[in-house]
Order: C-alpha cells, then sequence, then structure tokens
C-alpha cells in the first residue's frame, strides 16, 4: 500500500515515519510512504501558497492551486488516481472501521492544511475530508502521522502477530481493549487478578471480556450510545436557514 503526503513541512514528518512498525513495514515492502512539499507546487512560487479569505475574517486561507497540481502530479507517479483525503477538523471522524477500510486501498493520498484551513474547492475535490477527533490543530501533520500509523496496522503482516491487532480496542466493534498485566505480580500494593494465572484459558477469555466492557462503560459511555449534550435551538434554527 503507498501513502502520499502532501504538507509544508514535510520534515516534520520524516523522523516519526523512520522508526518502529512504520519503519519495518516499509523495509518489509509491505507499504511506501511518499512526503510532498506543498510549496513546491505552486504555479505562484513557493512563498504564496495561501491567501485573505473572501468575505472577510481572521488569518489567512491556503490556495487550492497547489493541492490540485500536488494530486495530478501523484496520480501521474502512482499510474491511477489515488483515494485522496483532506485532513480537516470539519471532516468526518476517524475510526479503527475506517482505518480497516483504507488499508483496502493501494493508493491513499493525504492532504495537509494550516493557518485558518484550506480553500473549500479543495474539500470538494477530495473523496473524503478526514478529521482525527474534535479538537483544532495547527496542522494537518499530526492527523496525517495518525491516519498513516492506524491504517498501516491493519495491512496485512504489518503488525507482527494479527492477533494482537484483533484485540485492540475498536476492532471488534465499540469495545474498548482489555487491561493488561505484566512482571511483576504485585507492585505498590497492587496485584494481577489472580485469575490471570489460573491456566483456564476460558475464565481468562471471560474476565478479560467483562473488564473490557466495564472500562467501556465507565470511560466511553458514548460508544454505547449515550449522547453527551443536545443542540441548542440557535444550532436547530440555523441549520434550516438558507444560504446566502
Ligand atoms: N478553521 C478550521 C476549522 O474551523 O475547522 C481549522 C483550521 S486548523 C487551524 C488548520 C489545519 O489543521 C486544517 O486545515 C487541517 O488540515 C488540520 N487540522 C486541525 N485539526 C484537525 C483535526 N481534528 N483533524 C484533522 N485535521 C485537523
Amino acid at each position: 500500500m503507498r501513502f502520499d503526503i502532501v504538507t509544508l513541512y514535510p520534515e516534520m514528518l520524516r523522523p516519526f515515519f523512520s522508526q518502529g512498525v512504520l519503519l519495518g513495514a516499509q523495509e518489509k515492502g509491505l507499504i511506501q510512504i511518499h512526503l510532498h512539499d506543498l510549496a513546491a507546487f505552486s504555479p505562484h512560487g513557493r512563498a504564496i501558497v495561501d491567501d485573505r479569505p473572501f468575505g472577510g475574517g481572521a488569518g489567512m486561507v491556503m490556495r487550492p492551486e497547489p493541492f490540485f497540481h500536488a494530486v495530478d502530479a501523484i496520480t501521474k507517479e502512482v499510474g491511477k488516481r489515488p483515494y485522496v483525503i483532506l485532513l480537516s477538523a470539519q471532516g468526518v471522524l476517524f475510526t479503527q472501521q475506517l482505518a480497516k477500510e483504507l488499508a483496502r486501498k493501494e493508493a491513499v493520498v493525504l492532504l495537509c492544511g494550516r493557518y485558518e484551513g484550506v480553500d473549500e474547492r479543495v474539500a470538494r475535490a477530495s473523496d473524503l475530508e478526514l478529521s482525527i477527533g474534535d479538537y483544532v490543530l495547527a496542522g494537518g501533520e499530526l492527523p496525517a502521522g495518525v491516519v498513516v500509523e492506524a491504517t498501516a496496522r491493519m495491512v496485512p503482516g504489518v503488525v507482527g502477530r494479527f492477533q494482537s491487532a484483533a484485540t485492540d480496542s475498536f476492532f471488534s466493534g465499540p469495545r474498548l481493549g482489555y487491561p493488561q498485566y505484566t512482571r511483576p505480580r504485585s507492585f505498590r500494593g497492587m496485584k494481577v487478578p489472580e485469575v490471570l494465572f489460573s491456566g483456564d484459558h476460558e475464565r481468562i477469555r471471560r474476565f478479560r471480556l467483562r473488564e473490557a466492557w466495564r472500562k467501556t462503560l465507565r470511560n466511553r459511555p458514548d460508544l454505547l450510545g449515550l449522547r453527551l449534550k443536545a443542540p441548542t435551538t440557535e444550532d436547530t434554527e440555523i441549520t434550516e436557514e438558507p444560504n446566502g
């Protein structure tokens, strides 16, 4: 599988992709990661990648042309159109299920924004606008790293024993992983649960499942359908107003 990341700061990501599981996956030839300098695709010179927002407002908006030119160049290199993702706090939420689906694609392009964001025409031309969580970062580089790592782990062979990904949080639906213990058996008054030394695989399996559900209920009730805050009246009204 091939990942192409288009960013103003390729050097931010290079060290991240040069270690650990992702380095191993590249060395085994299971994935390829290409970093592209967005400014190099600007038709108006390296310095001109952003401009003031039409309609006024704070900050600068990234111009569309460099992103389109970068995707054109990558498409030419790959030989067919890759799956194009714009990283954006306004996107659909990245999940383990999405990571599994992306891992089935041959080539994925990740476009990283900065400043106040990216001209909306880039989102319109992309296959997916993707957010890694309900918070705003200064740029799409960390989200790109998150998406590449989570997706690469779903490519068969990348995680040593595939089984270890299969017991992870979210792998089999809206459930967190079970708590793990290792040596020492007792530490600062906290003991490892006895059942884990029983050798009884069925008891251990049931204990882990129970603990996984308990943790899900305690830490992530939202995964089980609990809504935390309803929209306000203004939120509801504004969605019904016509544009213009
Ligand atoms: N004005 C934008 C908004 O209200 O959604 C935020 C722009 S943010 C400061 C700059 C860039 O960081 C975005 O274009 C996007 O590429 C990236 N970014 C920030 N938060 C993100 C998130 N949660 N998920 C994915 N990308 C994010």
